[in-house]
């Protein structure tokens, strides 16, 4: 079976102590080694329950094997987006620029709108989940939304550019039950190119 048949675990575009002091070299790495492979390795064991239940052509409980596939898919795809979206303080951080600045300033008035509203998509996530930007190419606008879990049926096929981790482990070590400071944190840490470059890529 070749391997490209299944998910493995993203390298970090940085080192694990390159956050600091925004997320510490413990958290991070923990979030990404445990975690994030835990949600790779889920999703590759499914894979290959369906594949021997079809070999077998075996009975299996198909809702709950797509249910927790969704689950893991979700979580390594929502992880890897989101290492790609934080860079170390020294190169994040700021404001957006480019047509990435326009478009926000567009729909939600000023940068400051947009980052108060998104702080609050993220503060209040029921649970465990996370905030997201995404872009809609049928009006072309972006549009904050709210993950629950890693559910990504609220919008099919709208491409997400940019997202924070609001599941308790993303920030336990760092900043205990307080998720509102480590939302603000995540602000210092921000990789705007990146999340322009996948607006970019999006307009064309
Ligand atoms: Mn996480």
């Amino acid at each position: 079976m070749p391997s490209e048949k299944f998910y493995v675990l993203p390298q970090l575009p940085y080192g694990y102590g390159d956050l600091t002091p925004y997320m510490s070299e413990e958290q991070l790495r923990i979030h990404h080694t445990i975690h994030h492979q835990a949600y790779v390795n889920g999703a590759n064991a499914i894979l290959k329950r369906l594949e021997e239940a079809r070999k077998g052509n075996l009975d299996i409980d198909v809702k709950a094997a797509l249910k927790e596939l969704s689950f893991n898919i979700g979580g390594h795809v929502l992880h890897s987006t989101f290492w790609g979206n934080l860079a170390p303080p020294e190169k994040g951080g700021g404001k957006p620029g480019g047509r990435l600045a326009d478009i926000i300033e567009k729909e939600f008035g000023s940068f400051e709108r947009f980052r108060k509203e998104f702080t609050q998509a993220a503060v209040s996530v029921e649970g465990s989940g996370w905030a997201a930007l995404a872009f809609c190419r049928i009006l072309g606008r972006p549009l904050i939304m709210q993950i629950e879990k890693h559910n990504l049926n609220i919008y099919p096929a709208f491409p997400i550019i940019m997202v924070l981790d609001v599941f308790e482990h993303a920030y336990y070590i760092d900043y205990k039950n307080r998720r509102v400071d480590f939302v603000e944190a995540f602000w210092n840490i921000v990789n705007w190119d990146e999340v322009g470059k996948r607006l970019e890529a999006l307009l064309g």
